[in-house]
């Protein structure tokens, strides 16, 4: 396999080569551009009789063989050794800021990868498996990371020997699946237990993923938020269901959770004030116009004859809005939300009428009152009946905070929910929504799933010895692979252990002692003594399906960077793009020389 890479990339190649020494059977061989220094020199008889073919073109980059993949390889221990530190509980965070002077502060693997805006080519695939796991999981990103990386660390000295990759990727795919079938064969299932049983366990799990994240002091208060939050949404697969506002101020035990729909005041006209902040039980109407006075004459041309004509069409204008207004009001409802704008005469309209309303709310938080309240969203007022309009039991703007917020509750599908979030800096608050939105994946992962596997590298630790044992019954190289592949696999505990400033080896013979004696399979890092510990029964659970996805992922990016061997940095995109930026120079009198990294001025 062979990866292309873009010119503007940087990174660190194998051994080089500008001309390859046979011609491939598919590319007919191209002249070089300039004399070749060897042309001009007397050919020698050996180079006479071995001509030199040139195949690519000039400037052509190849880079290939062992030393290819082995440079890969280090690419990726790089990647990795940058999120390893975020691990575990005890993980530390990264700060990350960018030349427009945005500061992320994160702990979360996919976010770190993806702003580390990382261009090797092999290093990438870590950066995919990354989001992979974000999106398909949402928790377990730095776990893919670290896994993958050590599998292939664990593969280098396999390949600098001259061990052929292919006999690695073998055995890596077989230990794989073996270890996924394993994890399956552990997992505990929740299925079939009552919804407070089935809460407490699946808080346990959002817990789990909390204690990593810098909110990992108020983990309980979360989860069971989250937890809530999630049961509220039931089945429906749609993520935006739950809405997580950020309010800055306070702390963050001012959280709370809305079930319903909850968002910020809009932007408000005149004659707001004189509207009712508080509904029982109102009818909503949701639409999708502009209720202003808008100068219909601007959208058609009308001619006049004579000047007091002007007036009627004055009047039609208003007649216009006035009737639209007047159908809201015949419609019942006494709370009317537009996604576009609501202007001031409307606003005091229905402020004399003692209806509530508000422009310009977001297209999502509209969805969410739809699928709350029960409501259509209507592109006309004409003929508004009954059964779009939307109900709940109470609204309510209330203020959070500097914000007043629009708040729904009680509504009748009850199929949306609201986390409020409360903190100090904005940069926490957004953290604090990231780890959320993983602990909100895991328990509707955990749901849909039902069963767990004990964390804290406990899971990782018996699947390790499983493999270890099986490995011991293979004839041949693989025996070495499959063990290889097993030890990788301890990187977990090993890396929870120093992160937290633990004795790493003390604790992983505590553990493989534990797990070879048979009865320990539950056993992890214990994170607060240092020591090991059941992790099931303290509660540390991750859904299996975190795992499996993570060893899947990891293997198969393992596997897919052991098979590159050859890189080719091709020049034509280059020279495409100087063409391209010495076109647009002359175009603009060579004053304006924006010819990426200066490769416009080197064709002038
Ligand atoms: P990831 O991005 O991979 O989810 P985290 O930083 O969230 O990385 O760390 C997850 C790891 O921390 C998992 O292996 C999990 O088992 C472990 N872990 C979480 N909570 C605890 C705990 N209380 N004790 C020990 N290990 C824990
Ligand atoms: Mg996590």
């Amino acid at each position: 396999m062979k990866i292309y890479t873009n010119p503007t990339s940087c990174w660190c190649g194998g051994a080089r080569n500008k001309t390859l020494p046979f011609p491939s059977p598919r590319s007919p061989p191209t002249l070089p551009h300039t004399p070749n220094p060897s042309f001009a020199q007397p050919p020698t008889m050996a180079s006479m009789m071995q001509p030199q073919i040139i195949l690519l073109k000039e400037g052509t980059d190849t880079s290939q063989g062992r030393a290819q993949v082995v440079s890969n390889i280090n690419a990726c221990t790089a990647v990795a050794d940058t999120v390893r530190t975020t691990l575990g509980p005890r993980g530390m965070d990264k700060l990350i800021h960018d030349d427009k002077g945005g500061v992320t502060i994160s702990n979360d693997g996919a976010t770190i990868m993806r702003l580390l805006d990382i261009v090797h080519p092999a290093a990438k695939i870590l950066v995919d498996i990354a989001k992979s796991q974000d999106s398909e999981v949402g928790d377990g990103t730095t776990t893919v990371v670290l896994l993958a990386a050590e599998f292939l660390k664990e593969a280098k000295p396999y390949v600098e020997d001259g061990v052929h990759p292919h006999s690695l990727i073998r055995s890596y795919r077989t230990a794989g699946n073996m270890a996924i079938q394993r994890v399956k064969e552990l997992a505990v299932s929740i299925e079939g237990k009552s919804l407070e049983e089935k809460k407490s366990l699946l808080a346990k799990c959002a817990a789990t993923t909390l204690s990593s994240k810098l909110i990992g002091g108020e983990k309980e208060f979360f989860a069971s938020m989250v937890v809530d939050a999630v049961l509220a949404i039931g089945n429906d697969d749609r993520l935006n269901l739950i809405g997580i506002k950020k309010v800055p101020g306070g702390t963050m035990r001012d959280s709370f959770l809305v079930n319903g729909v909850a968002f910020k005041k809009t932007f408000s006209y005149a004659g707001f004030e004189q509207q009712p902040k508080k509904f029982l039980n109102p009818k909503i109407l949701l639409l999708n116009i502009e209720l202003e006075l808008k100068s219909e004459k601007e959208n058609a041309e009308i001619r006049l004859s004579d000047p007091l004509q002007y007036q009627s069409i004055v009047d039609a204008e208003w007649n216009i809005i006035y009737d639209k207004l007047d159908k809201c009001v015949k419609s019942g409802a006494k709370i009317v939300l537009s996604r576009l704008a609501i202007g001031d005469l409307a606003t005091q309209y229905f402020a004399d009428r003692d209806i509530f309303c508000a422009g310009r709310v977001t297209e999502e938080d509209l969805q969410r009152v739809a699928a709350a309240t029960g409501g259509m969203v209507q592109t006309s007022v004409n003929n508004v009946i009954d059964e779009v309009l939307g109900s709940c039991e109470v609204f309510e703007e209330k203020q959070v905070g500097n914000e007043r917020f629009n708040i729904f509750s009680g509504c009748p599908s009850g199929q949306t929910a609201t986390i409020v979030l409360r903190g100090g800096a904005d940069q926490f608050i957004e953290e604090a929504e990231r780890s959320l939105h993983d602990a909100i994946m895991i328990v509707r992962r955990a749901l849909k799933n039902s069963t767990v596997v004990p964390g804290g590298g406990a899971i990782d630790m018996e699947i390790s010895k499983y493999l270890r044992q099986h490995a011991r019954t293979i004839a041949g190289k693989s025996q070495f692979f499959v063990n290889s592949f097993a030890k990788a696999l301890e990187v977990i505990p090993r890396q929870l252990c120093d992160n937290a400033g633990f004795d790493a080896t003390d604790v992983l013979n505590k553990l493989r002692q534990k797990h070879a004696s048979g009865e320990g399979a539950n056993y992890g890092v214990d994170i607060n003594t240092g020591g090991i510990t059941d992790s099931f029964a303290n509660f540390v659970w991750e859904p299996a399906v975190v795992k499996i996805n993570a060893i899947n992922a990891a293997t198969e990016a393992s596997c897919l960077i052991l098979s590159v061997d050859e890189t080719v940095k091709n020049p034509k995109s280059e020279s495409a793009q100087g063409e391209a930026a010495a076109g647009a120079m002359a175009g603009r009198g060579g004053g304006a020389m924006r010819g990426r990294g200066g490769r416009g001025m080197r064709r002038r």
